[in-house]
């Protein structure tokens, strides 16, 4: 039998259920929506979790998509998911935790006795701990952004190898390889010797088809990479940054860009011009490094210091 939460799956059976996770304001107990495909064979246990920040849904697209064509009696392993992780941000389309205003990718591994974020992440890290693999399945929130995996173990770490080879398998096309803040699932479960990656699937308002695709696809790649199932998935190089650098605006007014996700930019390259409110210029912003263009701002209208676009630096072929 695996179980996870109120779900439990005897070999070759699929069940959904409840993690419980605490109490609301009226309190009444909420869990959070998981599931176990426990497959016929044994195996390897896979662990995917995806709303750590309550905004971003593409994770939650794939997971919907994912669970309905995977038949346990084809699985060699286990999977466990979390479907929805910030509980209380997705009740409100919000990517924080509104409880304790606390990104929940900065909570881990959690405090059954701590903060709402912890408490939270504290349960879903007993299931998480419990794998040889990990998926924590974001996006650039409602910005506009590549499909990348971000690798945040750091390339100093025992691990790093075999997260760097997880995302590469996973396969979105782009790596970010950049050592992550504390508190990341990414950064905290390799120090249990656990493989665990990022996948980025893009930046939307609500769910993008593309992106959505991209992370079915990347979940079968580590599925027959893994030997979960039996077939090939497809494995290409990938475009990896190890550096990331941000910008900002000088001046308040109207962005209009000059570069497309995906471009590569060049020292001195134009990124994105600043107009008035009549048009007239004020300012416009280059490149400082060479890079790909990563990130950026979905609204035009920028205060000054306001973030505007991201270029992934340190660029190569992995
Ligand atoms: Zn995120």
């Amino acid at each position: 039998m695996q179980t996870l939460g109120t779900a439990t799956a005897a070999p070759g059976e699929i069940d959904t259920g409840r993690l419980e996770a605490g109490e609301t304001r009226d309190g009444s107990p909420f869990g959070l929506p998981v599931a176990v495909i426990n497959g016929a064979k044994p195996g390897k246990t896979l662990y995917v979790q995806a709303v750590s920040d309550g905004d971003e849904l593409n994770g939650l697209g794939v997971l919907q998509r994912l669970v309905p064509q995977l038949d346990p009696a084809e699985l060699s392993g286990t999977i466990l998911l979390v479907g929805i992780v910030n509980y209380h941000g997705f009740q409100i389309a919000q990517h924080r935790n509104p409880i304790d205003d606390t990104k929940m990718n900065r909570a881990f591994p959690g405090d059954e006795n701590g903060t709402s974020s912890e408490r939270i992440a504290g349960a879903v890290y007993g299931a998480a701990s419990r794998a040889d693999l990990i998926l924590d399945l974001h996006q650039g929130s409602t910005s506009r952004m590549i499909n990348e995996v971000r690798v945040r173990c750091g390339r100093h770490h025992r691990l790093h190898s075999e997260c760097l080879e997880l995302a590469k398998v996973f396969g979105c096309g782009y790596i970010l390889d950049q050592k992550g803040p504390d508190g990341q699932l990414a950064r905290v479960a390799p120090n249990e010797g656990i493989p665990t990656v990022d996948p980025e699937l893009g930046g939307s308002v609500g769910f993008d088809e593309e992106s959505i695709e991209l992370g079915v696809k990347g979940i079968y790649n580590v599925l027959y990479y893994y030997d979960f199932l039996e077939g090939d998935g497809e494995y290409t190089a990938q475009t990896r940054a190890k550096g990331f650098d941000q910008y900002g605006a000088p001046a308040g007014g109207l962005v209009s860009f000059q570069k497309d996700l995906g471009e590569r930019v060049s020292p001195g390259d134009t990124l994105f011009e600043i107009t008035s409110t009549f048009g007239e210029p004020k300012a416009t912003i280059t490149a400082d490094n060479s890079g790909v263009f990563w990130r950026s701002r979905r609204l035009p209208q920028v205060a000054s210091g306001e973030y505007v676009c991201s270029v992934g630096t340190d660029v190569d072929r992995y």
